[in-house]
């Protein structure tokens, strides 16, 4: 059951197992975008508090710490206390993102439940990664270690505030590196209850940080400093250039990103289509439309066309809007005042440029950030509508003819991080999901981003992958060891 007013617990900084005023003594405010109205102050971190944060991290790091000389099964442990710690105050901590973020509890339940089992998955790797001996040229045996890569910087979004940091904490600790986390400025508190969640899980000191701050000061900080090994990130593509940028101007840390997106969702003919319908709305309205792989971009196949707009209106139309507390509501919302005003003047440009509104294409009337789920129809490739990410509740439809052409135009955007085709021809589907320069294909199914699966984009989307085997490599290091065996006559 959701709580409705979540006692807000912890607002400071958390650096070396204690929750401490930032050294500027500033603080920021964050919102509760269902109203508005201010939820609570929190410390606002920025470049010394950071170095703090990092140095901490540095000396949990150190050879001989209890982290570093923790079995790796341990490790494996701890990460599992914290996971039964989020599904021990599951119902708090759903309640409390709801009020910070707006999504619908139901919805926030769900990223947590997903969350803790990121975590799990990773927990189970603490103890299975290993190198290998190979058979060189030469009078040697060599072998290979991978170690962890060290002070790892977090810096995530505020879509999913929860999932994002597991995504980031579970690959970094089942490594065994340290972390610094900068949380979105508009999203703060689950963040930092977490942290407590840690200490009490038994992580020792400096192992998890998290200082909440900007992006242009404490984010910033985190991205060129020194002694950071390697940053992750998610976010839009534009900080995303930055980011890489600080790398190459400060120590070449490792960078993994995770940026925006416009990805298409292409229904072909042969679909069933009150499920491709669907299907269609739920990948581009879930959580707000505010999710990096949303299916913004529906192509529609020229013979169904008609009926999929005529039943995508009904649909989007249909979805509850209010209150995030209340059971039944599907869309609370947007995140706050910046996103809300960029979206509506998107939906203008929509309308200016001659696409038509089938339904929404304003925002609800009352407090709060609320805008109408809204599907636009006779959309075509150059408009802004088409080509920029919008990240709010609103369905681009087009029209094609064939395989060939919306390969091509699919193709036609500087992202490349989801896609997804409804038919029922294997031999379509397949060659989709050769064609299309996405890291993520989903045929019949969308936004099916599963823990035990890499997860990245092609292009502007990024670079690096999350989650699964492969999103281990991003955080070890790689060390050849090769010993020279001693020649004998026998
Ligand atoms: P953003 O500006 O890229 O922010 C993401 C994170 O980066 C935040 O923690 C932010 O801090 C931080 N940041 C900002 N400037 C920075 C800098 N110069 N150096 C280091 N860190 C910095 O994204 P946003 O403003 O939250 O959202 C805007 C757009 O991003 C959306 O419309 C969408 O296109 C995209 N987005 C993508 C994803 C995704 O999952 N791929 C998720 C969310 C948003 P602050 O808290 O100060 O902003
Ligand atoms: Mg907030």
């Amino acid at each position: 059951m959701p709580i409705r007013n979540p006692e807000v617990k912890y607002t400071q900084l958390f650096i070396n197992n204690e929750f401490v005023n930032s050294l500027s003594g500033k603080t920021f405010s964050t919102f509760n975008p269902s109203t508005g109205k201010k939820i609570a102050d929190v410390s606002e971190g920025d470049k010394a508090d950071i170095d703090l944060a990092v140095t901490a991290a540095r000396n949990a790091f150190k050879l001989g710490s209890p982290w570093r000389t923790m079995d790796a099964s341990a490790r494996g442990a701890m990460i599992l206390k914290l996971a039964s710690l989020m599904d021990r105050d599951a119902e708090y901590l759903a309640s409390l993102e709801t009020l910070d973020n707006g999504k619908p509890y139901a919805d926030a339940f769900g990223d947590l439940k997903y969350s803790a089992h990121a975590l799990r998955y990773y927990a189970g790797w603490c103890d299975k990664i290993h190198g290998k001996t190979i058979p060189v040229d030469g009078n040697f045996m060599t072998m290979t270690r991978v170690e962890p890569v060290g002070v790892v910087g977090a810096i995530i979004p505020w879509n999913y505030p929860l999932l994002m940091l597991a995504w980031k904490w579970a690959p970094a600790l089942c490594t065994g590196c340290t972390v610094v986390l900068k949380p979105a400025e508009q999203t703060p508190l689950t963040a930092l209850y977490m942290a407590a969640l840690a200490k009490e899980a038994g992580f020792p000191p400096g192992v998890i940080n998290v200082v909440p701050g900007y992006g242009p000061s404490a984010g910033a900080a985190l991205a060129s400093h020194m002694d950071v090994n390697k940053v992750a990130f998610t976010g839009s593509t534009e900080i995303g250039h930055l980011i890489q940028s600080q790398s190459g101007t400060s120590n070449l840390k490792r960078v993994s990103l995770e940026l925006g997106g416009k990805s298409p969702l292409v229904v072909f003919d042969d679909a069933d289509l009150d499920e491709a319908v669907k299907l269609c709305a739920d990948a581009v309205f879930v959580n707000m439309g505010q999710c990096c792989c949303a299916g913004t971009r529906t192509f529609v196949q020229e013979g169904i066309y008609d009926a999929f707009v005529k039943k995508a209106k009904e649909v989007a139309a249909a979805r509850k809007v209010g209150d995030p507390f209340e059971e039944g509501t599907i869309q609370g919302p947007q995140i706050d005042e910046v996103q809300y005003k960029k979206i509506l003047e998107l939906i203008e440009s929509g309308k200016k440029e001659g696409a038509v509104v089938e339904c929404g294409g304003e925002a609800c009337p009352g407090d709060g950030y609320f805008i109408k789920p809204t599907v636009f129809s006779g959309v075509s490739d150059n408009m802004r509508i088409a080509k920029e990410e919008i990240f709010g509740p609103v369905q681009q439809i087009f029209k094609f003819k064939t395989l060939e052409e919306v390969i091509e135009r699919a193709n036609a955007t500087n992202y490349g991080l989801a896609s997804g085709i409804v038919t029922k021809n294997l031999d379509t589907a397949l060659t989709f999901a050769h064609s299309v320069k996405a890291g993520s294909v989903w045929v019949n199914c969308y936004n099916a981003v599963v823990v035990q699966a890499p997860f990245g984009g092609y292009k502007e989307s990024g670079h690096g992958r999350e989650m699964g085997e492969d999103g281990l490599k991003e955080y070890l290091e790689v060390k050849t060891i090769t010993i020279r065996i001693p020649q004998k006559n026998s």
